[in-house]
């Protein structure tokens, strides 16, 4: 994903090279531990950033827990490269993490 002036540009236009298969979904190690809460997918997680970014969703602890719960570990990306995709999932996380909750690390590390 290429770093420009426009984050929120940047994000979206990398968002809409989803194709909403929802290969990546099963192989998410989150995903699975929740019992199926798509939220804490890879595909949920892009959706509530999508959400996020064009304001049909307002930022609260359960969506920046969502955001911050991704374990980078890529196995989304993988799957989703093989299916000849290839979205750059966890760029996308991290630079929502920055540009939409950038506070929620720093209060759930005070809030201990
Ligand atoms: S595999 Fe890729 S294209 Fe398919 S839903 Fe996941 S991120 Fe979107
Ligand atoms: S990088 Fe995050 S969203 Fe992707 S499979 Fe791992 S935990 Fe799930």
């Amino acid at each position: 994903m290429k770093l420009t002036p426009d984050p929120k540009q940047a994000l979206l236009t990398e968002l809409n090279k989803c194709r909403a298969c929802r290969f990546c979904v099963d192989v998410c190690p989150t995903y699975q531990v929740s019992g199926g809460l798509e939220a804490l997918s890879s595909f949920g997680r892009i959706q509530i950033i999508r959400h996020l970014l064009t304001g049909m969703l307002e930022l609260d602890d359960s969506l920046s827990y969502a955001l911050y719960s991704c374990l980078q570990c890529r196995r989304c990306e993988n799957t989703c490269k093989a299916k000849g995709q290839a979205l750059e999932i966890c760029e996308i996380i991290q630079q929502a993490r920055a540009y939409l909750a950038p506070d929620y690390a720093k209060e759930v590390t005070n809030g201990v």
